[in-house]
């Protein structure tokens, strides 16, 4: 911008000099022309009277008497009324020809004066004419003069006016310089961690004021940022804090039983019922250390590069996840049930993800439901939307309105001991949420305790 900013006042210096410069020299010239016509006429006019009073022979020893003044550059003619020339200071009279047709003998002739500029090619010159009739003389006098072309001037005048046209480009370069040097002064003391627009030009306080805009709200940003940092960094501790704690549970139940075998404590007979309460608490470590593994894949985005998104027909991954599940609610005394319009709805999706967020939502209807009760799979398209639905709705237990937002929460459980009876982790719908997003999908909670739970999931179709 510094450079150019120099170029642009240097040019502008330049064009201003050389305007100026040109102007003068036309002012200068013609002031130069009119005074040289002047002094011609005096000279005539003055030759005149000395012709009146003497008679034109007088003008034959010219030489001698060296009247004009002028040095060489005057040529006095004088022109006899038909044109023929009766004396001429430079040229014999005789060698001339007729001059009836100049333009000044002609004008001095009818008004008494007359003048007249030529220009001869050859010599690069013009010669300025000023010729006066006498009042009782019947002769005309011509002086001439030559007059230098503005080129002549030019080149006549050509080292002092190199000389000027050098100092003025030195002169450029420093009001350049040091213009440029002010007008970036404020610019350069601009902060733009600190911006003020107090000292700055009215044309850049826009520019300023949103560069103050935008920095406070990076600084926003910023402090959002942390703010989020610090939440993720709290979130971390109590996840790894629910971690242990519920990992530390079965482990005691383990090491309790092992020790009081291990002790002699326990009768032989009941020492398959400990084995299996062993078994039940490691089982249960496995499912927890499972759903962990799953939950940090899903975090990290490892999950997506290890599983392809290919086409996933709905229809047949929860026929599959209701006859996996079938048995289990039966036991449970709970009826699963899968229904679709279509025989098959085409979503892309991630094939083990999906089925994992369904059979989860599936199992959870059956884990908290109640003997005689049911469970109903529903998929089919939502045209207007655009959207694939897959509604799984039971008429179990229900989840209080106050722990509707939070049941999505790592380890979070409404009730937490009738949970781990069930065999729940609490890890479930937390995977079903992150699941979701991955798939850029919906998931929308609609429950009434006592009487039943809706969970409708919208897939992008
Ligand atoms: P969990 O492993 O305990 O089932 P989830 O994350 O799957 O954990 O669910 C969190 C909690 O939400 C459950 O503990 C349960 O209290 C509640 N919940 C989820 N689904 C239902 C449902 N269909 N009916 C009643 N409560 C439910």
């Amino acid at each position: 911008m510094r450079s150019q900013l120099a170029k642009h006042i240097f040019t502008a210096c330049m064009i201003v000099f050389l305007m100026s410069f040109g102007l003068i020299f036309y002012v200068w010239n013609s002031y130069l022309a009119r005074r040289n016509l002047s002094e011609l006429r005096d000279k005539a006019l003055y030759l005149s009277a000395i012709a009146e009073h003497n008679g034109w022979e007088f003008f034959q020893d010219f030489q001698e008497k060296n009247i004009s003044g002028q040095g060489e550059n005057a040529r006095i003619t004088i022109i006899a009324p038909d044109g023929s020339v009766l004396y001429d200071s430079v040229v014999p009279a005789q060698e001339l020809p007729d001059h009836s047709d100049r333009i000044e003998f002609q004008q001095a002739l009818r008004n008494g004066q007359g003048s007249c500029e030529r220009y001869s090619e050859s010599l690069l010159k013009k010669t300025i004419n000023y010729a006066v009739k006498p009042e009782h003389s019947e002769i005309i006098l011509r002086v001439s003069a030559e007059k230098d072309t503005v080129w002549i001037l030019l080149f006549r005048m050509l080292s002092p006016m190199l000389a000027i046209v050098f100092f003025m480009i030195i002169l450029s370069v420093l009001l350049a310089f040091f213009s440029t040097k002010a007008i970036m002064k404020p610019i350069n003391q601009l902060d733009p961690e600190n911006p003020d627009d107090r000292n700055i030009y009215d044309e850049m306080k826009p520019f300023v004021r949103r560069l103050i805009f935008q920095n406070q709200q990076i600084h926003r940003q910023m402090d959002q940022l942390q703010e989020e940092h610090k939440k993720q960094d709290a979130i971390r501790r109590e996840f790894t804090a629910n971690v242990s704690h519920e990992l530390k549970t079965p482990l005691t139940s383990i090491s309790g039983f092992a020790e009081i075998i291990r002790d002699g404590y326990v009768q032989q007979k009941d020492i398959s019922h400990f084995a299996d309460n062993i078994y039940k608490e490691a089982q249960r470590m496995i499912v927890l250390v499972n759903d962990i593994l799953k939950l940090s894949k899903l975090e990290s985005g490892s999950f997506e590069i290890q599983n392809k998104r290919e086409e996933v027909d709905l229809c047949a991954v929860c026929a599959g996840i209701r006859e996996r599940l079938t048995l289990n609610a039966e036991k449970q005394g709970v009826s699963i049930s899968c229904y679709s319009e279509d025989a098959e709805i085409r979503i892309m999706g991630i094939a083990n993800l999906i089925d994992e967020i369904i059979y989860n939502i599936c199992d959870n209807a059956i884990k908290y439901n109640r003997i005689g009760g049911f469970v109903k799979i529903r998929i089919r398209r939502e045209r207007e939307h655009s959207e694939v639905l897959v509604e799984i709705a039971d008429n179990g237990i229900g989840i209080p309105e106050q722990d509707q937002e939070r049941i999505f929460e790592r380890f979070y459980r409404v009730n937490k001991s009738h949970s781990k009876e069930v065999g729940g982790t609490g890890l479930g719908l937390s995977i079903v949420k992150h699941g979701m997003a991955m798939h850029h999908a919906r998931i929308v909670l609609e429950s009434k305790e006592q009487e039943g739970t809706c969970v409708r999931l919208y897939f992008p179709g």
